[in-house]
Parts: structure tokens; C-alpha cells; sequence
């Protein structure tokens, strides 16, 4: 089987597809495992498949470690306290919190030596038949595979080559996010702090991470539109010290640091809607099949959950394509349906007040109790006894 993309939802595949008795590929285009990145957090379900990949203790001891987290004013001081523990640690800041780079790069180590793993390449060309897929590689390998699954992101190209062109299915909430680390030059210690203008509807973060010497920084605006190249750094990072302009707090000394920094990340905040996840022998994950946003603050946890699946299905199914596929996708839907509820509501809700606004949720009701535990746990991960687990 051939997977695209060597982040989170494609490596935790491998894990899952080798398991199962699959011979895996994983094309990455960048080249070497991507760094950077904010704190991603596995709630919920989750949990559960990190705990069934056996890398609990690897995930845990690799986690950022925040106590918690204070949102402050324009002077620092303290307006709201959040603490790590608060809804048995599936709350805003969860405990297990991890930075995406270095979740990737558990589960690269973890996979690396049963895993064909190639980097700086991508699929240029893909053409199926019935018996299999022939893959046409950028650096112009010829390949013929079983299976193909793009776990490559937002701006998947897998997905913009069997699906569709991404103005499809690409939904735009309204607000961009950057993050980048900086030195940590601002004292901080186990403690999240954040500031949020709510006129203009911007907000700067810095967080704590493992190595005490630094920090990440996070901003975020809204933008009715995003017209940057989701690949010109030097335009994203001019874009975000224009629309930072005269925003408080400490956001000056941060962006001191935007052109010495070793990663950047910055993209729109958008979901990925889709009425299928796979075509022939051609099947997403992740972002690319389902991104929720990080303002659903899910969006590893669905890749975690949608890989243990997909791999699981297709294995019950005896590696048939339809069969596999299907399965995959009746169990994950109303899942991610949930999470990505969650995402716009979030989004919602920080969208800047205005005549024409809709009213915001009402986050203290019981049908939005109900609708993050449907997010968090409403998905059944069968055991899949009887199918093969070389793991187990
Ligand atoms: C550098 C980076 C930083 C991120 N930072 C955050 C964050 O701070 N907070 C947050 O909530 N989410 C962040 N995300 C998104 C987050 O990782 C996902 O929402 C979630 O974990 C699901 O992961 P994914 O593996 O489906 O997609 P992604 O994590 O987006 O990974 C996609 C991977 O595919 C690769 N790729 C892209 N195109 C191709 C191609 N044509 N062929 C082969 N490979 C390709 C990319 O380089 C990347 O490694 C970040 C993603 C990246 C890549």
C-alpha cells in the first residue's frame, strides 16, 4: 500500500496497516519529517488507540507538561484560569498535549524500520484499474500499488487528483493561525498564557514546551478570505506582521523573533467536506479526507481514530477496496461530523460581534454537553478479533 504524507494521520496508518500484515510505502513531500507546530492534543477515543498502538509511555513522555493556562490583559494580568486536571484532563488544556512535531516524530521512530519511508517526493501522476494503482512519482519512479491513501493534509494533492480541485471541498471559518518558537526570554513556566483583543478579534499565545529554553508563540485573526500561498513562508510572514500591527501585550518582542525562528507555521482555518472518502482503490485520511480545524481542537485525535480504523476495516474486508472503504467511513462519519460542529461553533464564537453576526452558541447548554461527548467518545473501536495483529 502506498501513503502519502509523513505527518500524523499517515504515519499512525503504517502503524496499523503493517500490524494488520500489509507491505507499506509513505511518500512525504518534504524532506525530512516536518518540525514546528502548536500543541495538538488527543482527548477522548484517542487516548484509547495511542494506548492500543503500545505508545502510551512514548506519547506521554514526550508531552508538553502544561499545568494550565491563564488568559490575561493587555498588562498581564491574569482574567480566567484553566487547569490541565479540569474535565478529567479532556478540557481546553488536555493532558495528553503534545507538540505535532514531536508526535510525528514518535510515530516515524515507531514505524521506521518496517516502513518504506520516502521523502522529498510526491505522486505526480495516478491511474486505476481494477487490480491495482499505477503511481507515476515527482522524482519519476514508476510504482505499481494495491491501494493508495492520501493522508496528506488540507492541501492534499492526492485529493485534488482523484477528487476534485480543493475550492470543493475546502470550507474557510474566517480565521487564520500562525505558530512559531521563540527563546523563551518571557519567563514562562508550565503555564499557557493568552491575550485576546475581542475588537478586533485577534489573539497572541505563548506556551510553554519542553525545553525550558523556549516557547511557541501562537497568533490569530480572522480574514474573510485567504488569498496567501499555502507555501510562501515570506509572504505568510509578511502578511502576519501587517495584520498584527499595533496589537498589545507582548506581541512586539514576539515578532521580533519571526526571521530567526527555525519553523513556521501558518495557515488558514478550514474544514474539509467531502461526500466520500475514497474512489476506486484511492481512499483519504485526516485533514485531507476530514479536516475539523484546530478550532475543533481535534483534528490528531480524528487521524489517530481514523487510521486504527481504516486499516482495521480494510483488513476485515480481506483488503477489498469497496468493502474496506465503506466500513471505514459508516463508523468515522458522525464522529467527524461532531468535531467538525464543534470547530465552526468554535470559529463562531470569535468571529468579531457585528449587526449582521450570528448569535453565538451557548457553550453552558446541555445539548452542547451533549454534542462534545459525541465528539470526544462517539465512535465504537471494534477489537477486530480474527483479523491478523502482528502487534498484538
Ligand atoms: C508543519 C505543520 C504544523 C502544524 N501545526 C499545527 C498546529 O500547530 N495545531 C494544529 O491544530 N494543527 C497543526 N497542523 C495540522 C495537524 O497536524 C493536523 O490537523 C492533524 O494532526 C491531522 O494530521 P494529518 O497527518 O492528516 O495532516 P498534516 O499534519 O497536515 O500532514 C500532512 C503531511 O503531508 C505532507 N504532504 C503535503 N502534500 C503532500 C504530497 N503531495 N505528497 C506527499 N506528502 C505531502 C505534508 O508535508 C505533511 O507532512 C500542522 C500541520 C503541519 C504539517
Amino acid at each position: 500500500m502506498l501513503v502519502a504524507g509523513a505527518s500524523i494521520a499517515g504515519p499512525a496508518l503504517a502503524h496499523w496497516l503493517r500490524r494488520r500484515g500489509a507491505e507499506v510505502t509513505v511518500v512525504e513531500r518534504a524532506p525530512e519529517l516536518r518540525p514546528g507546530g502548536q500543541a495538538v492534543d488527543a482527548r477522548g477515543v484517542a487516548k484509547e488507540v495511542i494506548e492500543r498502538m503500545g505508545l502510551d509511555a512514548a506519547v506521554r513522555a514526550a508531552c508538553t507538561d502544561t499545568a494550565g493556562a491563564y488568559t490575561v490583559d493587555a498588562n498581564g494580568q491574569v482574567l480566567e484560569t484553566f487547569r490541565a486536571d479540569d474535565d478529567g484532563g479532556d478540557g481546553f488544556i488536555a493532558d495528553i498535549e503534545i507538540l505535532r512535531g514531536d508526535l510525528s516524530r514518535v510515530l516515524y521512530d515507531d514505524t521506521r524500520d518496517g516502513v518504506d519511508y520516502i521523502f522529498g517526493d510526491r505522486i505526480a501522476e495516478l491511474t486505476q484499474d481494477a487490480a491495482g494503482v499505477d503511481v507515476v512519482f515527482a522524482g519519476g519512479d514508476r510504482r505499481r500499488f494495491d491501494l493508495v491513501v492520501g493522508a496528506d493534509g488540507l492541501h492534499s494533492g492526492l485529493r485534488a487528483m482523484v477528487f476534485g480541485p480543493h475550492e470543493r471541498f475546502l470550507r474557510h471559518l474566517g480565521h487564520v493561525l500562525a505558530f512559531y518558537s521563540v527563546p523563551n526570554e518571557f519567563g514562562l513556566d508550565r503555564w499557557l498564557l493568552e491575550y485576546q483583543d475581542q475588537e478586533s478579534g485577534r489573539s497572541a499565545l505563548l506556551r510553554p514546551i519542553q525545553d525550558a529554553t523556549r516557547a511557541m508563540a501562537m497568533f490569530y485573526f480572522t480574514s474573510a478570505d485567504f488569498a496567501v500561498d499555502h507555501r510562501d513562508v515570506a509572504a505568510q510572514k509578511a502578511m502576519l506582521r501587517a495584520r498584527m500591527a499595533g496589537l498589545g501585550w507582548l506581541t512586539q518582542d514576539i515578532l521580533a523573533h519571526l526571521d530567526d525562528t527555525p519553523d513556521f507555521y501558518l495557515d488558514q482555518v478550514a474544514q474539509v467536506v467531502l461526500d466520500r472518502w475514497s474512489s476506486g482503490r484511492v481512499g483519504l485520511l485526516g485533514d485531507a479526507a476530514f479536516s475539523s480545524s484546530p478550532m475543533s481542537g481535534q483534528g490528531t485525535g480524528l487521524a489517530l481514530v481514523g487510521a486504527y480504523l481504516l486499516a482495521g476495516e480494510l483488513a476485515a474486508a480481506g483488503w477489498d477496496p469497496d468493502a474496506g472503504f465503506a466500513g471505514y467511513e459508516a463508523r468515522m462519519r458522525s464522529f467527524v461530523e461532531a468535531n467538525q460542529e464543534i470547530g465552526r461553533l468554535n470559529a463562531r464564537s470569535r468571529d468579531i460581534p457585528g449587526p449582521a453576526a450570528e448569535p453565538g452558541p451557548d457553550f453552558a447548554s446541555e445539548w452542547f454537553t451533549d454534542l462534545v461527548g459525541r465528539a470526544l467518545n462517539g465512535v465504537e473501536l471494534p477489537d477486530y478479533a480474527g483479523v491478523p495483529d502482528s502487534g498484538a
